[in-house]
C-alpha cells in the first residue's frame, strides 16, 4: 500500500486509492477506508495521548486525515457516564451512558462524522458541502461549514421537527425541503453528488464520513481505562454507527492499547421504523425495506445502507436487536432525565428503551459491564414529549398565594408535614 490508508471495496477488496466515492465501479459495494496496520502499529501509540486534548483528533493516527492536517475544531470528548440510580433500578452492577447529546458544536454524535467528511472535502478541493440528512447531521454540516468556510446545502425530508430545521438555518446553510420521506431524500442526492462536484459528506464522502464514528467507540475504551465492555446498545439508522463502533474496538486491539475481548453489539430501533431489527429477530437474510413512520426522526431510515453489515456485526458478536413503541420512546426518555439527569432526544430514549427490554430479556446480565450510547439532544426534539408537561397555571407574586397553590398541589401531603412545607 502506498498509502497508510486507502479506500477499498467491502466485497471484492478492490482498492481504490484516496478519492470522493462511496461505492466500487466493479461490483457497486460500498467503500470503506483500510489501514496498513502494521505501518500504524510503529507511529500510533497510546502514550503519545497523555499530551493531547480530550478531544477526537486526539486519535488522529488511527483516522483518514492528510498529513498536514491540523485539528478544526474541539469535536468529541464527550462524557462517559457511570449511572447509579438506573443501574440499580434496572440491578445491573455497572451501567454506562455514552453522553453525545452535549457533543460540540451542534449537540449530536453527527458532529464527529461531519468532522472527518469535511476534512476529506478540503483535501479533494470540494467548496461546497452538504448531505441528505433526518435533522442532525444537516445540524452538524451547518455548524461545521459555518466555522470552516465551506458554502453548505443541506436536503432534508419537507416534515422534520422544526427545532432541527432552525438548528440548520441558523448558521447560514441553504436548506432544500423534500416532499418526500428520507429514502427518496437520499436517492436525490446520490444523483446530485454524481452532477456537481460537491462534497456530499453520507454520500460521496461517505467512506471518510464514518470513520468518524469510531471515536465514539475510541472514547469509550480509554474512558473504562483501556478495556472494553461486554456489551454495547446503540441506535441505528442506517446502521453505520454500530459496525463503527466495532470497527474501533478492533483497531484498539490490533495495536494492542486494549486486551481482546468478545463484546456483544446490541442494536436499537424505533418499531415505527425497524428494518434491521426486525431482520435480525426474524433471522433474515435481507432485511425488508420499510416506510417509517415514528417519533424517532433521527432514526427514520427505512432502506439502510450499513443494514446488512451491523445485521451481521449483531449476530457474529452474539448480541441481539430491538425496537420499542413511540408511547415506550417518551417514557425512556422521561426516565433517563429523571434518574441521571440526561436528557436526551428520541434516538436516545430508543437506546434507553430497548436497553431496559433487553435486560428483560437477559441478554443484558447483571455482573457484565454495559455502555449504552446516546447520540443526540432532547431540546431537539420537544415536540415529541411536550403533551406530557402541559403547562402549569400563574399564580400572583404573593406568599399567600404561593401557600394556597401549595394546598392544591400537595392536599392531604402537605398538612401531613405540619407547618413545615
Ligand atoms: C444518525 C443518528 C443515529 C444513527 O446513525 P447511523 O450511523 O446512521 O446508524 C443515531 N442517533 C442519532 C441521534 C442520529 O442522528
Ligand atoms: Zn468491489
Amino acid at each position: 500500500m502506498s498509502f497508510l490508508y486507502e479506500l477499498r471495496c467491502k466485497e471484492c477488496g478492490k482498492t481504490w486509492g484516496n478519492v470522493p466515492r462511496s461505492f466500487c465501479e466493479d461490483c457497486f459495494s460500498p467503500l470503506e477506508v483500510s489501514y496498513d496496520y502494521d505501518s500504524l502499529k510503529k507511529i500510533a501509540r497510546r502514550e503519545n495521548l497523555a499530551a493531547r486534548p480530550f478531544n477526537m483528533w486526539r486519535y488522529a493516527e488511527l483516522l483518514p486525515l492528510p498529513e498536514d492536517f491540523s485539528a478544526p475544531n474541539a469535536t468529541g470528548g464527550t462524557p462517559l457516564v457511570a449511572s447509579h440510580n438506573l443501574a440499580s433500578q434496572w440491578g445491573l452492577k455497572n451501567l454506562y451512558f455514552k453522553n453525545d447529546a452535549v457533543c460540540f458544536p451542534s449537540l449530536s454524535f453527527k458532529d464527529r462524522v461531519v468532522a472527518t467528511a469535511l476534512t476529506a472535502a478540503r483535501r479533494f478541493g470540494l467548496e461546497t458541502v452538504g448531505c441528505s440528512s433526518t435533522g442532525n447531521l444537516a445540524n452538524a454540516v451547518a455548524a461545521q461549514a459555518a466555522q470552516q468556510g465551506f458554502d453548505a446545502c443541506v436536503f432534508i425530508p419537507a416534515d422534520l421537527e422544526p427545532a432541527k430545521v432552525l438548528n440548520t438555518a441558523v448558521y447560514g446553510a441553504r436548506i432544500v425541503r423534500i416532499n418526500g420521506n428520507y429514502d427518496h431524500v437520499s436517492r436525490l442526492c446520490a444523483q446530485i453528488a454524481d452532477r456537481f462536484q460537491w462534497g456530499l459528506v453520507n454520500v460521496n464522502l461517505r467512506p471518510y464520513y464514518s470513520e468518524g464514528s469510531k471515536t465514539h467507540g475510541f472514547e469509550i475504551a480509554e474512558q473504562l481505562g483501556w478495556t472494553l465492555p461486554d456489551n454495547v446498545v446503540v441506535p441505528m439508522a442506517g446502521g453505520s454507527l454500530i459496525t463503527k463502533i466495532a470497527k474501533a474496538f478492533k483497531e484498539l486491539v490490533i495495536l494492542g492499547w486494549v486486551e481482546p475481548k468478545p463484546v456483544k453489539f446490541f442494536g436499537a430501533q424505533a418499531t415505527g421504523c425497524s428494518p434491521i431489527s426486525d431482520g435480525v429477530k426474524r433471522n433474515l437474510v435481507r432485511f425488508a425495506p420499510q416506510k417509517p413512520h415514528t417519533i424517532a426522526r433521527s432514526l427514520a431510515i427505512g432502506n439502510p445502507a450499513d443494514g446488512p453489515f451491523a445485521m451481521k456485526l449483531i449476530r457474529d458478536s452474539g448480541g441481539w436487536a430491538e425496537d420499542i413503541s413511540d408511547p415506550e420512546i417518551v417514557a425512556a426518555i422521561k426516565l433517563l432525565a429523571e434518574t441521571e439527569g440526561i436528557f436526551t432526544e428520541t434516538a436516545g430514549g430508543v437506546t434507553a428503551g430497548v436497553t431496559k427490554k433487553l435486560i428483560a430479556q437477559n441478554r443484558i446480565k447483571p455482573d457484565e459491564t454495559t455502555v449504552v450510547c446516546i447520540t443526540g439532544n432532547g431540546l431537539k426534539t420537544t415536540d415529541a414529549i411536550a403533551a406530557e408537561f402541559p403547562a402549569t397555571e400563574a399564580i400572583a407574586p404573593r406568599l399567600d398565594a404561593f401557600e394556597a397553590y401549595l394546598d392544591t398541589q400537595l392536599g392531604a401531603t402537605a398538612s401531613a408535614a405540619g407547618g413545615k412545607r
